[in-house]
């Protein structure tokens, strides 16, 4: 089975292949910090289903007489596993008065919950016997049913290699291991501690970039909760699931937007109050401006010259302000912005690409915090002239889209309609979240250059697209688009 059917199966199985998106709480050796409950216990099994978990973890061992247990070390209270038979091992009690179980025992009671298993097959002394109980565990889990839900993990390489050759499941490794490295022994991702990703936090994205799941142990603090949801991790192993499960929920629910895109014209048909009245009567959470000047003396925008357009808008509406120049222009810039209901962790600009040497024009894109979520917004202007120029603009923005850690929205002037390659360019990756409506110009719309996209496609929903009745003097020659947006993250 190769790596892409490998993830097909994972995520109908309802589990998360390797994107950012809302990662899945595994209980740790099960619920078992909870009243009644112990370490690797069908209590702390039936303690996470009753919690809602979305998985739970739990340790193989192999004993002398070839019988499969769950326990976390080799010894339990001073009885090493491996070593003994099913007689003695039966007769231990866990904590909570349970018998030590079985897998088989284990299994029988995770057939009629609901949470996934990630299956650790623990490093026994031989690896003889790790190539019994791979298929043995494998078969097992086939007879309950359970091979649809359940993943494996594990430090061995032998088992690594044998259950990736074997299971047709995902197979995460626990060693720590280069991303490169681990992309070349193979299986389905990594499942390393808090503090390797805290050590190499560049490993987020070279693992995904490599189509790889991203697990991380043991992450109990609700600061390395939120860090492994900030940063897109697909399982977080847990000892405090209700915690992380509450934690995902508040991060990872779905939130409704208001992404707004509007070409100013330079301010040259209207007061800088219209154009700020016109913005906040939308009431939007995001908006990519273009044609937007700064301190600039432009002779055809009467009332606005010399205004830092940005600032002023950001003033009137109560929104944080961006800018990014794209040329210096009489005495001030010229470009583009964004305005915020939210305040940027980084914001970054970038020259376009210009082969046909036109006009200079950026994208500037930024990393917003909302609460407990994080969303790149991005505001465009397209070249509008030369084909080779725009072709390359909009492999560029849909490229540097695709590279954001969070869910993302491009949103801009791009010069370009429906059916053209440099719309389509984008659309083959990206969402459109607008409808059809012409916006340019605006007192008699011919064409729409005006769009909002989204990435990845999956993330967003459009709910409704505004764009307002064609006029007689309106603020700009464009005529706003503003939709209405779910985004799941
Ligand atoms: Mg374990």
């Amino acid at each position: 089975m190769n790596l892409k059917s490998i993830a097909l199966v994972f995520f109908a199985a309802g589990a998360l292949s390797a994107s950012a998106g809302r990662p899945q709480v595994v209980a740790h050796r099960g619920y078992w910090n909870a009243p009644g409950s112990a370490q690797n216990s069908i209590r702390g099994l039936i303690k996470a289903d009753s919690i809602g978990a979305d998985a739970v973890e739990l340790d193989v061992w192999l004993s002398a007489d070839s019988v499969l247990y769950v326990n976390h070390d080799p010894d339990f209270k001073g009885v090493n596993i491996e070593k003994s038979t099913s007689e003695t091992l039966s007769q231990l009690r866990l904590d909570n008065g349970e018998p030590l179980p079985t897998l088989d025992s284990y299994l029988e009671v995770a057939k009629g919950l609901k949470p996934d298993l990630v299956v650790e097959m623990k490093t026994h002394s031989d690896p003889q016997r790790e190539d019994i109980a791979v298929p043995m565990v494998i078969d097992m889990i086939a007879e309950k049913g359970l091979t649809d839900r359940t993943s494996y993990i594990t430090f061995s390489r032998n088992s690594f290699d044998n259950l990736v050759a074997m299971s047709g499941r995902p197979v995460q490794f626990l060693s720590a291991t280069e991303p490169a490295m681990l992309d070349r022994i193979g299986g389905d991702g990594a499942d390393y501690h808090i503090s390797v990703f805290r050590t190499n936090p560049h490993w987020f994205k070279e693992l995904r970039d490599l189509g790889k799941t991203i697990n991380i142990w043991t992450v109990n603090s609700a600061a390395d909760i939120q860090y492994c949801i900030d940063h897109g991790a697909d399982y977080i192993t847990t000892d405090a699931p209700e915690l992380a499960m509450e934690l995902v929920e508040k991060s990872c629910a779905p939130r409704n937007l208001r992404i707004m895109t509007y070409n100013l014209r330079f301010g040259e048909l209207a007061v800088m109050d219209r154009i700020a009245s016109e913005i906040k009567a939308y009431n939007p959470d995001f908006v990519a401006i273009q044609e937007v000047d700064a301190n600039a003396n432009r002779t055809a925008a009467k009332t606005n010259r010399g205004l830092n357009y940005v600032s002023e808008l950001a003033q009137r509406t109560g929104m944080f302000g961006y800018y990014g120049r794209a040329i210096d222009f009489a005495g001030g810039y010229y470009g583009i912005g964004i305005l915020s209901r939210y305040p940027a962790e980084k914001i970054e600009k970038f020259e376009l690409p210009n082969p046909g040497n036109e006009e200079p024009r950026v994208l500037l894109m930024g990393t917003f915090e909302m609460p407990g979520q994080k969303l790149v917004f991005a505001s465009t202007h397209f070249d509008y002239r030369h084909h080779g120029t725009r072709k390359k603009q909009a492999q560029f923005v849909t490229e540097k889209m695709m590279e954001s850690p969070y869910p993302a929205i491009l949103a801009g002037d791009f010069n370009a309609t429906n059916g053209q390659i440099y719309i389509e360019t984008i659309k083959a990756k990206m969402k459109d979240l607008t409808n059809d409506r012409k916006t340019w110009p605006a007192d008699v719309p011919q064409d729409k250059l005006d769009f909002i996209f989204a990435y990845p496609p999956k993330d967003f929903e459009l709910k409704a697209c505004i764009v307002p009745e064609p006029a007689k003097n309106t603020a700009s020659d464009h005529l706003p688009v503003v939709s209405d947006i779910v985004v799941t993250f």
